[in-house]
C-alpha cells in the first residue's frame, strides 16, 4: 500500500515524502508543480503532474495505484495574494479538497493527514493558542483552510473517513541532509528573506513595523523545524490507522521570538552583517502567535527535538548556501 503526497514537489510536502521513503513507506506523489518544484520530487517516489480539481486526473491515480491514505498539502498559501484573489483560494483550496474527498469517497481511502495554519484562529484571545479558542480568520487564506476542515468534518460523518488536522504555525529549516529546502517564487517568508539577504541577494531586510506592543517592538512568531513539523504527520498517519479519532493539533514549540532576534539569530549563524531597516506593518498581521502544542505532545506523541531557532536557522544557512538559487539556476523568477 502507497501514502499519496499531495503537494509533495513543495517546501512543506517534499520534507514529508523525504520521510516516509526514509520509513521504508511507498510514496505517490501529485503535484500540479504550480508552485513546486520538479527538483524536489523524491526520485524513489511514483510522481503524477496534475491538478487535484480535475477528478478524472485524481480517478486514474487512484485507480492505478493502491493508496490507504492521503497527506494533502496541495493548496495556495500566500495571506496577501488571498486577500487580493480570493476566489483563486477558494477554488484551489477549497474546490480542489473537495474533488479530492470526493476521489476518496470513491475509491475507499479512510485517512487524510491535513496540511492546516494558525490564520485559522486569526486575532488570538490569548498565547499560548489551544486548539478549543476561536477560530475567526481575518484573511482569506485562513478562511479557506478552516473551509477545508468543516469538509472534512462532515465527509468523515457520512463516510467515516479519519483526518487529522494539523495547524502549522511558522514553519522554517531544511532537511540536515540537504536533499530539499525552501524556495517559494515569490519569496515572502521571513527566515529565507534574512537567508538571501546574508546571500547578497537583496540590499537588505524590511522589517514589517516596529511599533508592536512587544518588548523590541517586532512582531513574534513561534517557529518550528520543517523535519519536527513532518515527524507530527507520520505520527497523525499512524494515529489515523490505528483508529484514532479525527481532530485538530497546533504544531509550534511554545515559544516565541520576535522578527528582530530571528535576524540577529541569523547574523550569528552566518556571520553576515544583513542589513535591515524598519518599514510600516504589513496588513493582517497579529502581533504575538505562539502555539500550545500539549494536545499533539499528549495525543500523538510528538516530541520535536530541533526546537532552537539556531539550529532552525543553521539548517535552512546550509541549503541556501548549497542553493543559492533555489531548485534551479538563475534569479529571474524571485
Ligand atoms: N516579516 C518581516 N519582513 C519580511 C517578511 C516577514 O518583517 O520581509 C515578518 C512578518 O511581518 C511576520 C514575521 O516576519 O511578523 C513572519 O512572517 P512570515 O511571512 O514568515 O510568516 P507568517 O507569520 O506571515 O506566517
Amino acid at each position: 500500500m502507497s501514502v499519496l503526497v499531495l503537494g509533495g514537489a513543495g517546501y512543506i510536502g517534499s520534507h514529508a515524502v523525504y520521510q516516509l521513503i526514509d520509513q521504508g513507506e511507498q510514496v505517490v506523489v501529485v503535484d500540479s508543480l504550480e508552485t513546486g518544484h520538479i527538483g524536489a520530487v523524491h526520485p524513489n517516489s511514483t510522481f503524477y503532474e496534475g491538478d487535484i480539481r480535475d477528478l478524472d486526473f485524481l480517478r486514474k491515480v487512484f485507480k492505478k495505484e493502491s493508496i490507504d491514505a492521503v497527506i494533502h498539502f496541495a493548496a495556495n498559501s500566500l495571506v496577501g495574494e488571498s486577500m487580493e484573489n480570493p476566489l483563486k483560494y477558494f477554488d484551489n483550496n477549497v474546490y480542489g479538497t473537495q474533488v479530492l474527498l470526493k476521489a476518496m469517497v470513491e475509491h475507499d481511502v479512510k485517512h487524510i493527514v491535513f496540511s492546516s495554519t494558525a490564520a485559522t484562529y486569526g486575532e488570538p484571545e490569548a498565547v499560548p493558542i489551544t486548539e478549543e479558542m476561536p477560530t475567526i480568520p481575518t484573511n482569506a487564506y485562513g478562511e479557506t483552510k478552516l473551509t477545508m476542515e468543516k469538509l472534512m468534518k462532515w465527509t468523515e460523518q457520512a463516510h467515516n473517513i479519519n483526518y487529522a488536522s494539523l495547524r502549522y504555525f511558522n514553519v522554517a529549516g531544511a532537511r540536515e541532509s540537504g536533499e530539499t529546502g525552501e524556495d517559494h517564487r515569490p519569496e515572502t517568508h521571513l527566515v529565507p528573506i534574512i537567508l538571501q539577504t546574508a546571500l547578497g541577494q537583496r540590499p537588505h531586510i524590511t522589517i514589517f513595523g516596529e511599533d508592536y506592543d512587544t518588548e523590541d517592538g517586532t512582531c513574534i512568531r513561534d517557529y518550528v523545524h520543517v523535519e519536527d513539523l513532518i515527524s507530527a504527520h507520520l505520527l497523525a498517519l499512524d494515529y489515523l490507522k490505528a483508529g484514532g479519532k479525527s481532530d485538530v493539533f497546533n504544531l509550534g514549540s511554545n515559544q516565541g521570538f520576535s522578527v528582530k532576534e530571528m535576524i540577529d539569530t541569523a547574523r550569528t549563524v552566518t556571520g553576515k552583517e544583513i542589513p535591515a531597516v524598519g518599514g510600516p506593518r504589513r496588513a493582517g498581521d497579529p502581533s504575538v502567535l505562539i502555539a500550545s502544542s500539549k494536545k499533539a505532545k499528549h495525543v500523538l506523541g510528538w516530541q520535536p527535538s530541533r526546537t532552537s531557532i539556531t539550529k532552525i536557522m543553521q539548517d535552512a544557512w546550509d541549503w541556501h548556501v548549497s542553493h543559492p538559487h533555489g531548485y534551479s539556476e538563475g534569479v529571474e523568477h524571485r
